[in-house]
Parts: structure tokens; C-alpha cells; sequence
């Protein structure tokens, strides 16, 4: 099915379910009415597997393919929420997945550098995003634990797979005052953590417990 056709067999009924999902994000604490307004208009269901589409609006993570998963909305809206404060003009995400993450940075940032590992994951994603026409994001098959050094220093760095330990690169890529989220830790759950760079400083903040997939190094094709 072409995306035009996609985009309006989702309907009234949605259209509710999906106002239901940020009544609920509000609930939950996500405050800024930008990253509310952008979690209202990115159609998630376009991200997922058709056979999935109608719990899109649900607040799960949901699976992807190539044993990954397109994260839930609330973990979403609450890292967009974290870089969103520093108002960024280039941020760098590594875990591009479906996509769904970049196509909500890329509304409220000028330039998004997103990288994935896995490349039939990354030309989906781009590929859905040619065809939204989003335009203010360059991909790249890479491994992201290196960052993307070319593009850098970064004003946000968001990572949606964690690692053990904050990769160095990821640090040093940031500009001064900028912001780094990132699920870290080994096992099925892990503790989402920012860190904020002053200079040559960097302050570090633990927030909730969240359930991502592991960083992994190399590509695949
Ligand atoms: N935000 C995405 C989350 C996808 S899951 C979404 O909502 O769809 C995390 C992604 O990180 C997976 O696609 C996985 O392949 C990717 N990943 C894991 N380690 C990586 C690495 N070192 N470099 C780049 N991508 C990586």
C-alpha cells in the first residue's frame, strides 16, 4: 500500500486513540507543548509493520524487525523532551531503527545526523522519511559508538541502545552546553542517564529505569 493510502486508512478511530496517547504522555509528565504537538502529528503507525498499525498508539515499544524495536512513545517524548531544552541545531542520534525518533527530531531541530548498524533497518527508515519529506536528516551505516565525527561537535546527542559504559566519542562530540541522553547498562534494564558538557566538564544525571536494546559494535548488512 502507498503511504498516501496508509496515511488516510488510519481514520477518525485513530485520529482518537492517537489524542488518547498524548492525554496520556501529559499524564505522565511530559510537559513541553512542542514535543506534545510533535508526538500529536508523527503518524507512528507508517513506522511499524501494517499487522501492527493499530496498537501504534499504544504506549509500547513494538518490534521492528532484524530483532530490534521502535521504542515506546513515552520513552520518546521524554528524551525529545531532554534535548528539545537545549534548543539544538544539530543533533546526532545513533539507533536510527524505524526511524520514528528521527522523524520527531527532525521537526524541532534544524539538522539531524542520525546512524544505525543494521542496513536494512536504516534504508526503511529512509525511505519512510523520503516519502514524508523530511529533508533536515542525513543517515549513515556506521557504528555509532564512534559518533559521526565529520558533522560534530553536536548540540544534542540522543542514543536509543545502550551501552555498558558511555562510549568517549559520544562525549567529546558534543559542543559546550550541550546534551547527551543515553540508556546505560547491560541487562534487559537500564538506567537513562544525560550528561551535560561545561567545557571540559561533564556533569552527569541518573534518571528512570528504562528497557532498551544493547549498543553493539560494527554494521551489518
Ligand atoms: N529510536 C528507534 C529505536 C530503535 S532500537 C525507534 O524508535 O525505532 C535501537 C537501534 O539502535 C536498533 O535499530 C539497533 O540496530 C541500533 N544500534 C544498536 N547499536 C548501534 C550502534 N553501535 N550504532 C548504530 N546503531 C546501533
Amino acid at each position: 500500500m502507498s503511504i498516501d493510502t496508509r496515511l488516510l486508512g488510519i481514520g477518525m478511530t485513530s485520529q482518537r486513540t492517537r489524542e488518547r496517547l498524548i492525554t496520556r504522555l501529559r499524564e505522565k509528565g511530559i510537559a513541553d507543548p512542542r514535543v506534545l504537538e510533535v508526538m500529536r502529528e508523527v503518524p507512528r503507525h507508517l513506522f511499524v509493520d501494517e499487522a501492527l498499525a493499530t496498537r501504534a498508539y499504544e504506549d509500547i515499544s513494538l518490534p521492528i524487525g532484524n530483532a530490534q524495536t521502535i521504542s515506546a512513545p513515552f520513552t520518546v517524548a521524554r528524551m525529545t523532551e531532554i534535548v528539545a531544552q537545549v534548543q539544538p541545531r544539530k543533533v546526532l542520534e545513533v539507533g536510527t531503527g524505524s526511524g520514528y525518533q528521527t522523524a520527531v527530531l527532525a521537526r524541532l531541530v534544524p539538522e539531524v545526523y542520525s546512524v544505525e548498524r543494521i542496513a536494512p533497518l536504516l534504508e526503511r527508515a529512509r525511505r519512510l522519511l523520503a516519502e514524508l519529506k523530511v529533508r533536515n536528516v542525513r543517515f549513515r551505516l556506521a557504528d555509532g559508538t564512534l559518533g559521526w565525527a565529520e558533522h560534530g561537535p553536536f548540540d544534542a546527542i540522543l542514543a536509543a541502545a545502550a551501552p555498558a559504559e558511555i562510549p568517549d566519542s559520544l562525549r567529546q562530540q558534543l559542543a559546550d552546553g550541550g546534551v547527551l541522553v543515553i540508556p546505560v547498562g547491560q541487562g534487559r534494564q537500564q538506567r537513562l542517564i544525560t550528561v551535560r558538557r561545561r567545557g571540559q566538564e561533564f556533569e552527569r544525571a541518573e534518571l528512570d529505569p528504562v528497557t532498551f536494546v544493547p549498543m553493539l559494535t560494527g554494521t551489518r548488512r
